[in-house]
């Protein structure tokens, strides 16, 4: 066996042993990661292979890599603990699949302010407010750009407070991930939902006119109040508006979904309002 031989069965054998262990030690230590990079041929393409199952070129497995470890760091900074490249890879991969395109295209974008992020709210499942705030600004410019439409919908539960007073706070938690469940199994794959705070929640709907948006708020509401039949009556108010009428800021689309929430409360509630 030549000598040239031997060296690549050593080879391939280290690389077997590069486990999600091995690189996690790659993640945090320079030196180590400089060291291995230089030793065998696309080495951030085998790293990706291994930690998250996708063949990629090298120069792409190289982005997807740095990205990872920013995201990594960027957690750590806000859990205030580590976490390792795993669990940050299975959250990031975790945040960007299942959402639509422009959501996808969005948090590509703005990888660096959204890792900042922890983007998913624990309790509803649902993207943060903070997310909401940069990804209807970017909805916004787009629709203006292209002229075309899109709606906003802001959705407030009924009388939850006496939800929390008769069968307690844990219970009114149940029924807030319940309804951000139905919301989300009511919506298109384009929709993306957000909680906008407490037991407010919102969705847009990217190029969507007001008319086909407040059809899809309908079946929202039907589907909670069909829900909760029994002895628990839950019900849900709605506000819709769309860039058909507000030309201005994505802040006034905010403001008028949210003036119509309050005209549907005022109205008797469970009911939508554009
Ligand atoms: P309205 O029909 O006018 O919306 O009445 P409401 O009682 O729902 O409205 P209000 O804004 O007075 O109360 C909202 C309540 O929602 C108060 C707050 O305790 C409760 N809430 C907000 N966030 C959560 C949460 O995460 N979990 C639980 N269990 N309750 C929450
Ligand atoms: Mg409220
Ligand atoms: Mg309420």
């Amino acid at each position: 066996m030549s000598s040239e031989q031997i060296e690549t069965i050593i080879k391939n054998e280290k690389l077997e042993n590069l486990d999600t262990k091995k690189i996690n030690e790659l993640a945090y230590n320079t030196a180590s990661i400089e060291k291995f990079t230089k030793k065998i041929n696309n080495p951030y393409s085998k790293i990706i292979s291994v930690l998250i199952h996708k063949k990629l070129d090298e120069h792409e497995a190289k982005f997807t890599w740095d990205k990872l470890v920013t995201h990594m760091k960027s957690l750590e900074k806000t859990l205030k603990r580590p976490v390792g490249i795993n669990v940050a890879s299975v959250d990031y991969i975790e945040n960007i699949k299942n959402t639509s395109e422009d959501m996808k295209v969005m948090l590509e974008d703005e990888f660096e302010t959204i890792s900042k992020i922890a983007t998913i709210d624990e309790l509803t499942s649902l993207y943060k407010r903070e997310v909401l705030d940069i990804f209807i600004k970017k909805i916004f410019e787009k629709a203006k750009r292209k002229n075309n439409n899109f709606s906003f919908m802001m959705i407030d539960i009924d009388d939850f407070k006496d939800v929390n007073d008769t069968y307690g706070h844990q219970k009114g938690d149940e029924v807030l991930a319940k309804i951000s469940k139905i919301i989300k199994q009511s919506i298109r794959s384009m929709d993306v939902a957000f909680r906008y705070g407490g037991e407010e929640l919102s969705v847009i709907f990217p190029d969507t006119k007001k008319d086909d948006a407040f059809m899809i708020a309908q079946k929202i509401r039907e589907n909670i109040q069909k829900e909760y039949t029994n002895d628990m009556k839950i019900t849900v108010s709605i506000g819709i508006s769309s860039n058909e009428e507000i030309k201005k800021d994505e802040q006034e689309i905010i403001k008028s979904a949210d003036e119509l929430l309050y005209e549907a409360k005022n109205n008797g509630k469970n009911q939508v309002r554009v």
